[in-house]
């Protein structure tokens, strides 16, 4: 595919991936979940103005799951700016994705907006005014812009499994309500939350639609340069849970994961990576996914601390 030496990078990773018998376990908690094929794995390339590279299995849609949530993010911020921030923190948890107990102690308050919780809250901001219709639908035209793709479309089958088994967040749910932090009925923003949630995208359509996050000259404009810098900043500190700091220190690029086992990756002023590997390692973020990243970041140099490969 051409003389690009990132392809030969791509393709040597996926023959890796490939081979590799440790593949983690797929998230069983969703029932539709759980019958995913852990054997597939995918990794795309996007920059400014350049041809998508991939390698493997990146035209098979998969669930983005809390990829999500920085969409939705975007969204809250572009809604409600600043004003966001009284209702969610920003900072990192250190606990699962989806505990209960620093919200206990902190008063209905979500350290951050990756995490259930908060991303719980950002969703009723979204929501806020508006049926849930309409805020997915705000949301699904701002992820295909994006990714430049009007055949992104949500998996109805996969929201209703989620809805029929997400104890949890409804517990998160009512809780946040509990302290005056949820606006909507919990099943409003939990109907909308569990189908963001189901979004479905391929590795190729997902690095496209993350190159909003690239910043610089030939990126996609749907934020400002100030919010790009933030969101990377919370992708870095925050995106994969109380695995932040590993992935940071093995990758050095801010990223958000899914227990779809998806990730995004930013390059910034360079590149969107995304990558894809069902099975997850203990803190529920891609095995393969986060094995890959590291390799390219290692064999690429590429790291928002320093070029050292
Ligand atoms: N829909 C999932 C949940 O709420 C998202 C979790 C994730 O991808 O980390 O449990």
């Amino acid at each position: 595919m051409g003389s690009d030496p990132l392809q030969g990078i791509l393709d040597q990773i996926a023959a890796e991936a490939r081979e590799n018998p440790e593949r983690g376990g797929v998230a069983d908690y969703i029932p539709e979940l759980a019958c995913i094929d852990p054997d597939q794995f995918a990794i795309a390339i996007a920059r400014p103005g350049q041809r998508t590279l991939t390698a493997g299995d990146a035209d098979v849609p998969f669930s983005i799951q809390s990829v999500s949530k920085l969409f939705m993010l975007a969204l809250a911020l572009g809604k409600l700016g600043d004003r966001l921030w009284s209702r969610v923190g920003r900072e990192p948890s250190g606990h699962s994705f989806d505990s209960m107990l620093l919200l206990e102690l902190e008063k209905g308050r979500p350290r951050n907006p990756f995490i259930n919780a908060g991303a719980i809250v950002t969703a009723d901001a979204v929501l806020d005014g508006s049926t849930p219709r309409e805020a997915l639908g705000a949301l699904l035209r701002f992820v295909r812009a994006a990714a430049g793709d009007d055949a992104i479309h949500i998996n109805d089958r996969v929201a209703a499994s989620e809805t029929a088994t997400g104890h949890r967040n409804f517990a998160l749910a009512h809780y946040l309500r509990s302290h005056g932090n949820l606006r909507n009925p919990p099943e409003l923003t939990l109907g909308t939350y569990f189908h963001q949630c189901a979004i479905e995208m391929s590795c190729t359509q997902l690095a496209n639609a993350g190159r909003f996050l690239i910043g610089g000259a030939g990126a996609p404009r749907l934020v400002s340069a100030r919010r790009i810098r933030r969101i990377n900043a919370l992708m870095m500190t925050c995106g994969h849970y109380d695995g932040s700091g590993d992935y940071a220190y093995r990758v050095g690029l801010p990223g958000k994961s899914g227990v779809g086992g998806g990730i995004l990756s930013i390059v910034p002023g360079v590149a969107s990576v995304a990558v894809w590997s069902p099975g997850l390692n203990r803190y529920g973020n891609s095995k393969l996914g986060t094995e890959a990243m590291e390799t390219l970041a290692t064999r690429t140099g590429w790291s928002v601390f320093g070029p050292g490969a």
